[in-house]
């Protein structure tokens, strides 16, 4: 096959764009559409300081190099959740491309303050490990950010479909309100993006492969029960009979949100007396899960 633009040995077939790309023309075209995203949603600009949340996979990694190579300044933001044989292997990942690509990477442990990882702590306080995890990554993502314009994170649109049926399913108007590329800033929440929302998970892996991207390519253990997983399995038959699927129904959402805005039943957000932080109770989830811990 050959690539649609310069005619040399096609590399890459993209079924739900009908083309065949070259290792050079997929780059280019990869990190254009990236650009429009940004650029169309308004995200950020070259002069706003951002915040890359990276897990040492593709998506986020490859998000961070992209956004290097096209010169805005970023710093990432890695935390260790101390899951056993997982958590250290992707921190050296994270590691060597810090210092290959000369980016600052700020690095958390949770394990430092609470003496454990996350699949032990959501033992000791009886929650499913990816809720609590998603509760621990979004303080402390929150907190690091105060000191930046804007929190990127590498969603691609296989995670944003997944999340999308999730809670079309629970019919949850409060999330489905919310579920969006770019979250306007709220008090001391500052503004959050995630520039790949229309790049497939398959195009998110080619192009991390291609640029010499040194990504962890387990998935988490713990994510065996996720149902996010269960939800891809799903989205992906449909999307093989039927190509393009995934991405009608989420642009499809994301238009129709447009027309007809559902309003998300806010409730005051507070600051947290023991620290600080937005939250609707007088005690953020955070400072509540610390004093489980300790007792
Ligand atoms: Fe956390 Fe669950 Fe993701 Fe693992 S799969 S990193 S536990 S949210
Ligand atoms: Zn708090």
């Amino acid at each position: 096959m050959k690539c649609k633009v310069c005619k040399d040995k096609a590399e890459i077939y993209l079924r739900s764009h009908n083309i065949a790309l070259c290792r050079k023309d997929f780059i280019k075209f990869y990190e254009r559409r990236v650009m429009r995203s940004i650029e169309k949603l308004k995200m950020f600009t070259r002069g706003d300081k951002i915040l890359v949340a990276i897990s040492g996979g593709k998506d986020s990694l490859g998000l961070l190099h992209l956004l290097q190579k096209l010169e805005y300044d970023v710093t990432g933001y890695y935390i260790n959740l101390g899951i056993d044989g997982y958590s250290d292997v992707s921190q050296n990942k994270v590691k060597a491309f810090s210092h290959s690509r000369g980016i600052l990477i700020i690095i958390e442990d949770i394990r430092v303050a609470w003496d454990s990882g996350i699949g032990e702590l959501a033992k000791r306080v009886r929650r499913p490990p990816c809720s609590l995890c998603g509760m621990v990554k979004r303080y402390l993502m929150n907190r690091a950010a105060v000191k930046f314009d804007v929190m990127a994170t590498g969603h691609n649109q296989d995670d944003e479909t997944a999340t999308l049926l999730g809670n079309l399913l629970r019919w949850d108007e409060g999330y489905l309100a919310r579920q969006s590329p770019v979250l306007k800033q709220k008090g001391s929440l500052k503004k959050r993006v995630k520039p790949l929302s229309f790049i497939t998970e398959r195009e998110s892996a080619a192009y991390a492969l291609m640029e010499g991207i040194d990504y962890i390519m387990e998935e988490c253990p713990l994510a065996k029960r996720a149902t996010s997983l269960f939800y891809k399995g799903i989205l992906n038959q449909l999307e093989e009979r039927m190509p393009g699927a995934k991405s009608r129904f989420f642009n499809g959402f994301l238009e129709y949100q447009k027309s007809h805005p559902l309003v998300e039943e806010e409730e005051p957000l507070v600051a947290c007396v023991r620290c600080g932080y937005l939250t609707t109770s007088e005690v953020c989830n955070f400072c509540r899960l610390e004093e489980k811990i300790k007792h």
